[in-house]
């Protein structure tokens, strides 16, 4: 147990499983007061009930597609805790689809939960954060998108690459008022969502990582808290990649 983040309440989104529940569990264990935004009521309160044994960890029931269920979850931890000092906007979804099969609600979905989820949640922890002139907002994007490409996942690295313009501006915004908003960038971090893309498609992506292994959802974890620390205090719009060296080869001889 570290003390990095005591007494500081930290909202994590789609933090009832995968990545988000790898940050919740470190968050957790610097002393931080967790709050679990998640729509899976289910897997929210069994994961805040797990980690709960060592640290003060809540569940608050959030739909990022609703901009009323953002504000009323954030409206929810200021009345519980008085304060909110750290937003992490992890919620996500990756379905596989091809252009020639993608249809406009597919292409809708992903930007309602990736882009305009991210929209809701971050503003509507900014007036709290302006009124106490400072926090702390760290967006989980990934490497799809931005840097790499993956067939199948066009719509999705299309919101991946939209969370980091909308972080670069949004990041100017607020600068004055003591907030920073930076991302961690995932490359391929084992999650039950990943595995249900089967071990074919498993082993094939850990051969092309130079680590040879996937990432655990607590590597993201720790990127994030440094973001969310003091020690980051004057880096912002900035990103980390956290990828094991996936991005890093020119070609597959490059790997080995
Ligand atoms: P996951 O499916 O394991 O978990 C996603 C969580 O988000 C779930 O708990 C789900 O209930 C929640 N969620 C989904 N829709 C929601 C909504 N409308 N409102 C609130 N919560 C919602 O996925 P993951 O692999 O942990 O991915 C988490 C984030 O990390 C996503 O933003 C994803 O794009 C990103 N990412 C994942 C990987 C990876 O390899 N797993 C790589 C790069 C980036």
């Amino acid at each position: 147990m570290g003390s990095r983040m005591t007494g500081r309440v930290v909202i994590i989104t789609g933090a009832a499983k995968g990545i988000g529940r790898g940050i919740a569990s470190v968050f957790a264990s610097e002393g931080a007061i967790v709050v679990i935004a998640d729509v899976d009521e289910k897997a929210g309160k069994a994961t805040a009930a797990a980690l709960a044994e060592t640290a003060t960890v809540d569940f608050v029931r959030t739909d990022v597609t609703s901009r009323e269920s953002c504000e009323g979850a954030v409206a929810a931890v200021l009345e519980r805790y008085g304060r909110v000092d750290v937003l992490v906007n992890n919620a996500g979804i990756y379905p596989q689809a091809f252009l020639h099969e993608m249809s406009e609600a597919d292409w809708d979905r992903v930007f309602a939960v990736n882009v305009k989820g991210m929209f809701f949640m971050v503003t509507a922890v900014l007036p709290h954060m302006r009124q106490r002139h400072g926090g702390r907002i760290v967006l989980t994007s990934s490497v799809t998108g931005p840097i790499t490409g993956n067939p199948g996942w066009a719509h999705y690295g299309a919101t991946k690459a939209a969370m980091l313009g909308f972080m670069r501006s949004a990041a100017i915004e607020v600068a004055k008022e003591g907030i920073t908003i930076n991302a961690v960038m995932p490359g391929n971090i084992v999650t039950d969502s990943l595995e249900d893309l089967g071990q074919d498609y498993i082993d094939a992506l850990v051969a092309s990582i130079p680590m040879k292994k996937l990432g655990e959802p607590e590597d993201v974890g720790y990127a994030a808290l440094f973001l969310a620390s003091n020690e980051a205090k004057y880096i912002t719009g900035q990103t980390i990649v956290v990828d094991g060296g996936q991005v890093l080869p020119e070609g597959a001889t490059a790997v080995g």
